[in-house]
C-alpha cells in the first residue's frame, strides 16, 4: 500500500508465537505484518495506530513495502499483542487504521476490526481495491477508507503488473462512493510510470465516478526505502523501477490545471 508516511518500519521486533487474538476458532487471526503504534499522517485529522497487514498479490513497481507482498505466516507479530498494545492506548488514540499490503484480503480483518471498535476505537481502511465484493462487504464496518487508485484505469496493468486490475479498482471505486463512507482517493505521483495522458484520463475517470476530490501523493526516490525496494524488485526478476532525475517534481502548472479542469477537486501531498 502507498501509505502517506511511505516505507513501513517495524516498530516490535518480530518474532514467532501462537496467536491468541479474541475469536472463534473458525476465524483466522489477522496476519500481522507490522504495527506502528502513532501515526498521525495515516488517516489525515486522526491520531491512529496502523495495523500493516500482510500479503498482496499485485506487484506495483513502486512499492515501499514489498516486505508485505508475500502472505506469509506465522513471522509476524500476533494479532493479539497488537490487541495488547492498543489496550495500553485507549483514550490516547482515535482509532486505528489497517493497511498493508492488501488488508481486504485477510479473513481475519472483520473480527479484528470488531475487536478494536469494541475497545473504542474508530476504524479506517487502507486499499487498493484489489477485491471489490470484500471491500463492499467491509465497507459498512469501517469509519474511513483511504482508496489508492493508481492510474488510468485502462493502463493499471502498467504498474500494478497484473491484467485486470484496473477493473477491480474501477468496481471498488464505485462501491466506496456508493456506500457514503468517509474517504479520500489518492494516487502515487511517478512521472516514469504515470505519464500525462494516463493522468488526465484518470482525473477524467474520477470524475465520471463521482470522487469529490483526489490526492497526488509523491513517491519517494531518495530515501533508504526506495531503495530497498528497488533491491527486492530485482532480486524478484521484476523489471527495474524507472529512476527519476534527482530533483522530485510535481507535474508541471499546465498539466495541474487540467488536471484541476477536468477531475475532482485535486490536492498535492
Ligand atoms: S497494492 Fe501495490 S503498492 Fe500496495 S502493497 Fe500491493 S504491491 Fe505494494
Amino acid at each position: 500500500m502507498c501509505r502517506p508516511g511511505g516505507h513501513l518500519r517495524l516498530s516490535l521486533l518480530r518474532r514467532p508465537t501462537s496467536d491468541e487474538a479474541p475469536g472463534t476458532t473458525e476465524t483466522p487471526a489477522l496476519e500481522v505484518g507490522g504495527f506502528v503504534p502513532f501515526s498521525s499522517t495515516d488517516w489525515p485529522g486522526k491520531l491512529a495506530a496502523v495495523v500493516f497487514v500482510q500479503g498482496c498479490p499485485w506487484r506495483c513497481a513502486y512499492c515501499h513495502n514489498t516486505s508485505l507482498q508475500p502472505k506469509r505466516r506465522g513471522d509476524g507479530m500476533a494479532w493479539g499483542e497488537v490487541v495488547e498494545v492498543l489496550g495500553r492506548r485507549v483514550g490516547l488514540l482515535d482509532a486505528v487504521v489497517f493497511s498493508g499490503g492488501e488488508p481486504t484480503l485477510d479473513a481475519g480483518l472483520p473480527a479484528a476490526i470488531s475487536t478494536v471498535r469494541a475497545m473504542g476505537f474508530q476504524v479506517g481502511l487502507h486499499t487498493a481495491g484489489l477485491d471489490p465484493a470484500r471491500l463492499k462487504a467491509l465497507l459498512p464496518l469501517v469509519d474511513w477508507v483511504g482508496l489508492d487508485v493508481k492510474t488510468s484505469f485502462t493502463d493499471y496493468a502498467e504498474v500494478t503488473g497484473v491484467a485486470r486490475s484496473g477493473t477491480a479498482a474501477k468496481r471498488s471505486l464505485a462501491h466506496v462512493l456508493a456506500s457514503g463512507v468517509a474517504y479520500e482517493v489518492r494516487t502515487t505521483y511517478h512521472p516514469a510510470l504515470l505519464g500525462d495522458a494516463a493522468l488526465i484520463d484518470l482525473a477524467r475517470g474520477l470524475e465520471a465516478a463521482g470522487a469529490r476530490d483526489w490526492v497526488l501523493q509523491q513517491w519517494h526516490e531518495q530515501d533508504e526505502a526506495a531503495n530497498e525496494s528497488r533491491a527486492a524488485h530485482a532480486a524478484a526478476g521484476d523489471a527495474p523501477v524507472p529512476l527519476l532525475a534527482a530533483t522530485w517534481r510535481w507535474p508541471p502548472a499546465a498539466l495541474l490545471d487540467t488536471l484541476r479542469e477536468v477531475g475532482p477537486a485535486l490536492s498535492l501531498r
